[in-house]
């Protein structure tokens, strides 16, 4: 009884801070998702959700994990027109579709290919290099620009006030009747060492350093990648369209659909409502994406 007490009770601050995120998201409202199929059995794939009522209820069981196993693209995605579909993208260490254990794969990128790396000037100033946190296996991948300050120091991407943001941008994200979590999906940058007072990366850094988050993509592979502003859409879809024309569709990155949306960085210096709703709805199909994939 006491225990029921306590789980209802966490469950309600659970809600609250739920309800609290998806508020700084700019939702303003919560539609219940369909009722499941009556005889579902074992091997009963969850009803997919129309992308405009992703949110699910607390407690929800989770039936589409977010993790392996990973299937074909279901649709083609778009790819812009401004993409440089002909060149070969360069390869780190041979890694193109590896074999193995994933997170033995990128622990042997971070180790015997980066390494102590100081390939840019960046490698000056900096106080770690970010490699990228989460789930090895995830099906959703995010890609940043760079570290900053707080990356920096602590080694791990997106830990700054602009972390906390995607922290909730992910939270606000539901697949399988249940929303995520920032352990299960995988934060990666474009670069890896944080440039001198935040400053935009520089070709020749972003030249250096783009082929290890190729590689990251490629030992990962991830179902949806979401790439987050400018330099990392633009980066990884060899495009220089702004990211106002790119977010919000499905691309094509080597087979892995990519939904740019804007930087939480650019959300919080843009914190209007139809700002956050736009990435909410960006989100939403990434969501919708991993949800139909089952
Ligand atoms: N902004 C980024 O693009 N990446 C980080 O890791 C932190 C802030």
């Amino acid at each position: 009884m006491t225990q029921d007490r306590d789980s209802g009770r966490s469950v309600r601050a659970e809600l609250a801070a739920h309800l609290r995120a998806l508020r700084e998201l700019g939702v303003t409202e919560i539609r219940r998702p369909a009722p499941p199929p009556a005889a579902a059995g074992p091997a009963a794939r969850p009803a997919p959700v129309a992308s405009g009522a992703a949110i699910a209820p607390l407690g929800a069981t989770a039936t589409a994990p977010v993790s392996r196993p990973r299937t074909a693209a279901s649709s083609s995605p778009a790819v812009h027109p401004d993409a440089d579909t002909s060149g070969e993208r360069p390869s780190v260490a041979g890694i193109e579709a590896p074999a193995g254990d994933p997170a033995a794969l990128l622990e042997e990128l971070r180790r015997d290919e980066i390494g102590e790396c100081v390939r840019c000037k960046l490698s000056g100033g900096r106080k770690t290099i970010v490699f990228g946190s989460g789930n090895p296996e995830a099906r959703l991948m995010f890609v940043g620009e760079g570290p900053g300050a707080d990356e920096d120091a602590q080694g791990l991407p997106f830990v700054g006030r602009a972390g906390q943001l995607l922290t909730k941008m992910i939270e606000s994200m539901s697949v399988g009747g249940r929303r995520l979590t920032r352990d299960e999906v995988y934060i990666a940058n474009i670069i890896k060492c944080r440039p001198p007072g935040n400053r935009d990366p520089e070709p020749e850094e972003i030249a250096a350093c783009e082929g290890f988050l190729f590689a990251q993509i490629a030992i990962i592979q991830p179902r949806v990648v979401v790439a987050l502003g400018a330099f990392a859409a633009r980066t990884l879809l060899r495009s220089k369209a702004p990211i106002s024309a790119l977010r919000g569709r499905f691309h094509e990155y080597r087979g892995t659909r990519l939904m740019p949306t804007f930087h939480p960085a650019y959300i919080l210096r843009n914190y209007t409502e139809e700002t956050r709703r736009t990435v909410y709805e960006d989100l939403k199909k990434a969501a919708a994406d991993l949800e139909a994939a089952g």
